[in-house]
């Protein structure tokens, strides 16, 4: 039996935005519209917006477009919990409704053209797949090179997160059923996806100016974020202090011998040497300690977060998934 052509929902948190929202929004109809003309999606596909608690005319407008359009829906948080949970959000409520989801920001800054890229990678195969600024030439050189090495160091701590990828990404309900089960309370969503594994991509594309309104991310807001992301996903930073621990016990070591030679050569006032070599002994032996507690401190956290310990893509006597896709073609 001919299975119908994936349905579509773009999910878009929306915080504080009345002036960019009446330009953006027609802009993701209209795609919508043009993936469905071209076969690619179903025409039951939905622009859902999330308001995260704004305290503008956010809600009023998306109330206002769900009734001019059926294609427009949304649904409201009760004050505001941030983007990453406002996302979260949206594609919880979509993951039982629909087959893909692509999450996007509402300030038209991601290009929404990469979408027909992210779909036919969906009908290749793919179940997750990342929109990747290929350039960052309209942020300023501070945003670049701070982010690019927040991208960096995220990697270097074993938080495994796609280069220069933010939330602009096609997810299908598949992927989102499983990440259900992530239950964490501190989500940075960029970081979990590539845990949950399933095959992905990435495509590219050039990232824009905000049409209109401004930032919600200052850069207080982008270390919050940051440091949320890594304490999140890595216990790195913990087992450092043990390193750390070493490396100033091994001076302390060095320094204890070389005030003994100093004390031995009357080069010093009685007790100094003695005093140092406690001094740095004690140090080391005290950050070694809190960083073996740091382990299990770092053990428990990983074990309270009840994530799924593995998760099964395919079963050989399940039909497969895609078959349906093949044959539509
Ligand atoms: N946003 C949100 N809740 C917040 C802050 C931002 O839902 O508390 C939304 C915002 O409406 C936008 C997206 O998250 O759609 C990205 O925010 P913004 O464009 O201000 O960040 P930037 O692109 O400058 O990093
Ligand atoms: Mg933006």
């Amino acid at each position: 039996m001919k299975q119908p052509k994936p349905i579509l929902w773009i999910v878009i948190p929306c915080y504080n935005e009345e002036q960019v929202l009446p330009l953006t929004a027609p802009m993701f109809l209209e795609k919508l519209k043009s993936l469905e003309e071209k076969g690619k999606i179903s025409g039951r596909s939905r622009v859902l917006f999330v308001n995260d608690g704004s305290r503008d005319d956010t809600w009023n407008i998306i109330c206002r477009l769900a009734k001019e359009d059926e294609h427009y829906i949304g649904i409201s948080q009760s004050r505001n919990r941030g983007h990453q949970n406002a996302v979260l959000a949206g594609l919880m409520e979509a993951k039982d409704q629909c087959d893909i989801t692509i999450s996007i920001d509402c300030d038209g800054q991601d290009d929404i053209n990469a979408m027909d890229k992210m779909v036919e990678e969906y009908w290749n195969g793919c179940e997750v797949v990342y929109g990747v600024r290929s350039k960052r030439e309209t942020d300023t050189w501070f945003k670049r090179t701070t982010a690019e090495g927040f991208y960096k160091f995220m990697n270097f701590l074993g938080a495994e997160v796609v280069f220069n990828h933010a939330d602009y990404r096609l997810v299908s309900s598949r992927v989102l059923q499983h990440f259900a089960d992530f239950e964490e309370v501190n989500i940075f969503l960029r970081g979990m996806f590539p845990l949950v594994g399933f095959k992905s991509t990435s495509v590219y594309y050039e990232r824009s100016e905000r049409m209109a309104g401004k930032s919600h991310y200052p850069l207080s807001k982008m270390l919050a974020l940051a440091l949320n992301g890594i304490t999140s996903l890595s216990v790195k930073p913990i087992s450092m202090i043990t390193g750390l621990g070493l490396g100033v016990s091994l001076l302390g070591v060095a320094f204890a011998i070389w005030a003994l030679v100093e004390a031995i050569l009357g080069r010093t006032v009685a007790g100094w040497a003695s005093l140092v070599c406690i001094i740095c002994l004690l140090g080391g032996i005290q950050l070694i300690s809190l960083g073996i507690i740091g382990r299990y401190v770092g053990k428990t956290y990983m074990e309270s977060k009840h994530r799924p310990r593995y998760i099964i893509s395919d079963r050989t006597w399940e039909d497969n998934p895609r078959h349906w896709l093949e044959e539509d073609e």
